[in-house]
């Protein structure tokens, strides 16, 4: 059991609180639009109650003041998703008030646990007018079960908390981070169905247990929470009757306010290994090699098909792979890609197990990947080299931001949003992917710098889309590449599994209808005053 709490200075260093947010200037966010239909002096009213329960410090209720919590690095030319105020409680009971008070004037809420969902808003909301519910103070770890490898933690425990805490306790478990992990926290990662690169990758997979507040402002708990003896919260995910949880995923249908997970145990041995491939072509074998070891789970972690320009992008700037005009042409990712040590794919996965487990399973991947002409390296192949360094210690849950430096690839503006349509793993959905992205992409002038991923039967396109933000007219070109995007894949089949605040309606739109329909009756059913984040998920 731990008990950790954030001074407000640590928060300060952090980002979450600017230095206005130490004096509040005044209690006019006015210059910023506010939610449609609301009236300022409910704005006003709501703010000066939020401070009543949590203090003025933990309130941002100006335009200065709120300014830490509209860093973005999505487009948003016309600065529409910026939030109007912030609210930071430190407990289950305040945040019980704040929606209730959210709910007495009618005020948006977007609610956020470590609040760095970068390359997807970050901060930012998908309407106009929200006030962030930023849940960093709360940051204990609840409890740890070393026998059951359980963990019951809060909305703004970070990855790195956990890693210190199991390693100040001498506890042999792994976590499973996404590639931010330092900043980013196990909850704000699995409500928005993130994803990491170990065995327990698919983070909605190894959640289990919840407590939530409605936005009526009572506590529910799901699975075996709100049983007498809840000695089986963090064991059994399904509890009785309708699973609950997963409508609290990607939703405004409550706010999470406690989270269990599952650990993995440390295993006897870890073997990382890149294959690598020369040509685009070739990832359509890789996907068909991979995808019956993904199934049969030879292979048990997600595996990444990391294209060499968002390798190259990671640690290089544009400028130094390419100075010519539109968009990177193959051949010089090629080639710079061959100077640092990669293939134009490089299949990044790695087998867990006793000695004996990952021989045999070596010798099967070795002969799937002989027959595609695959090079098979391991380690020993590649020290020094950076690339391969970065995911080995993503594929054992080690914690790095190396990555963030994609954001810097076409200058220190800091654009970047991702954009990921799913489908099924098979190499035949490749090719026509490829050529529509680099056509889109081409034309709006952006490069084509991706990755694919295979979790275990499904296909992600992961396409991280650079470009400079400190550029007006490059921010808009950027948004509208990023809509032509989704819905040229979408006219395809090719539907995204998350998204930016920029672009939750649209993705919603290729759900169909009905699917939206249910969506929002259960939306006026759970919180009929919306006040709970409008438009996430394109729900209103
Ligand atoms: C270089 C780079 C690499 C990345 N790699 C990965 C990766 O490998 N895998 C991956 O998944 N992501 C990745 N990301 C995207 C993102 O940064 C992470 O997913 C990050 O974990 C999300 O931010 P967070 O954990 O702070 O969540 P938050 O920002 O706190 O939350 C995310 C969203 O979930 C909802 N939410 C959060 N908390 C609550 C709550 N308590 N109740 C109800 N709803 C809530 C809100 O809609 C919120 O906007 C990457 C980003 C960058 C820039």
């Amino acid at each position: 059991m731990s008990e950790v709490t954030l001074d407000r200075r640590s928060l300060i260093a952090a980002g979450a609180l600017g230095t206005a947010a130490l004096g509040i200037a005044g209690d006019s966010a006015f210059g910023k639009t506010l939610s449609p239909g609301q009236r300022k002096a409910d704005f006003a009213g709501a703010i000066k109650a939020f401070r009543a329960v949590v203090g003025d410090e933990w309130v941002a209720g100006d335009a200065s003041a709120v300014i830490p919590w509209t860093k973005t690095y999505i487009p948003d030319p016309g600065g529409r998703h910026a939030p109007v105020g912030a609210v930071c409680p430190e407990n289950v009971e305040q945040v019980q008030e704040i929606v209730r008070i959210a709910n007495r004037f009618k005020q948006p809420l977007w609610t956020v646990s470590t609040g760095k969902n970068m390359g997807y808003g970050m901060t930012s909301c998908a309407t106009p007018g929200q006030v962030v519910l930023d849940l960093k103070r709360m940051n204990r770890i609840i409890s740890v079960d070393a026998e059951l490898c359980t963990a019951l933690v809060e909305p703004g425990v970070t990855y790195q908390q956990l890693r210190d805490y199991l390693d100040e306790n001498n506890i042999p478990l792994w976590i499973d981070v996404p590639t931010v992990g330092p900043i980013v926290g196990p909850v704000g990662n699995t409500l928005d169905r993130g994803v990491g690169y170990t065995p327990y990758g698919e983070h909605f997979m190894v959640q289990c247990g919840m407590e939530v507040v409605m936005a009526d402002g009572e506590v529910l708990r799901t699975g075996m929470g709100s049983t007498k003896n809840p000695s089986a919260w963090q064991a059994f995910k399904w509890g009785y009757g309708p699973y609950l949880d997963g409508i609290f995923t990607q939703s405004n249908f409550g706010v999470v306010v406690k989270m269990g997970l599952w650990l993995m145990p440390a295993p006897p041995v870890y073997k990382p290994f890149v294959v690598r491939h020369k040509r685009m072509e070739d990832v359509a074998r890789i996907v068909d090699a991979m995808r019956p070891m993904r199934i049969s789970n030879i292979i048990p972690n997600v595996v990444l098909m990391m294209g060499a320009g968002y390798q190259l992008a990671m640690f290089n700037r544009r400028a130094d792979v390419w100075s010519g005009a539109g968009q990177v042409p193959d051949s010089a990712f090629a080639e710079a890609g061959a100077k640092a040590g990669l293939g134009m794919w490089n299949t990044y996965f790695a087998l867990y197990g006793t000695p004996v487990m990952i021989a045999e399973n070596e010798k099967i991947v070795r002969a799937a990947f002989a027959a595609i002409d695959g090079e098979v390296l391991t380690e020993e192949d590649m020290v020094g080299n950076p690339y391969f360094h970065h995911h080995a210690t993503l594929m054992r849950g080690g914690l790095s931001l190396e990555e963030v430096g994609l954001a810097r690839w076409k200058g220190a503006g800091g654009g970047l949003a991702w954009f990921a349509p799913v489908a099924p793993a098979k190499g035949s959905e490749t090719a026509g992917q490829i050529e529509l992205a680099k056509q889109i992409l081409g034309k709006y002038g952006f490069d084509y710098t991706v990755a694919f991923a295979i979790g275990s039967r499904e296909l992600h396109h992961i396409i991280a889309l650079l470009y400079d933000k400190s550029d007006p007219e490059e921010e808009k070109r950027a948004d509208q590449c990023y809509k032509d995007l989704v819905t040229g894949f979408g006219e395809r089949g090719w539907a995204s599994y998350r998204t930016g605040v920029h672009s939750m309606d649209l993705v919603a739109q290729q759900y169909g209808t009905k699917n939206r329909a249910v969506n929002a009756a259960i939306k006026q059913a759970l919180d009929p005053n919306h006040i709970l984040a409008p438009g996430k998920s394109g729900i209103a």
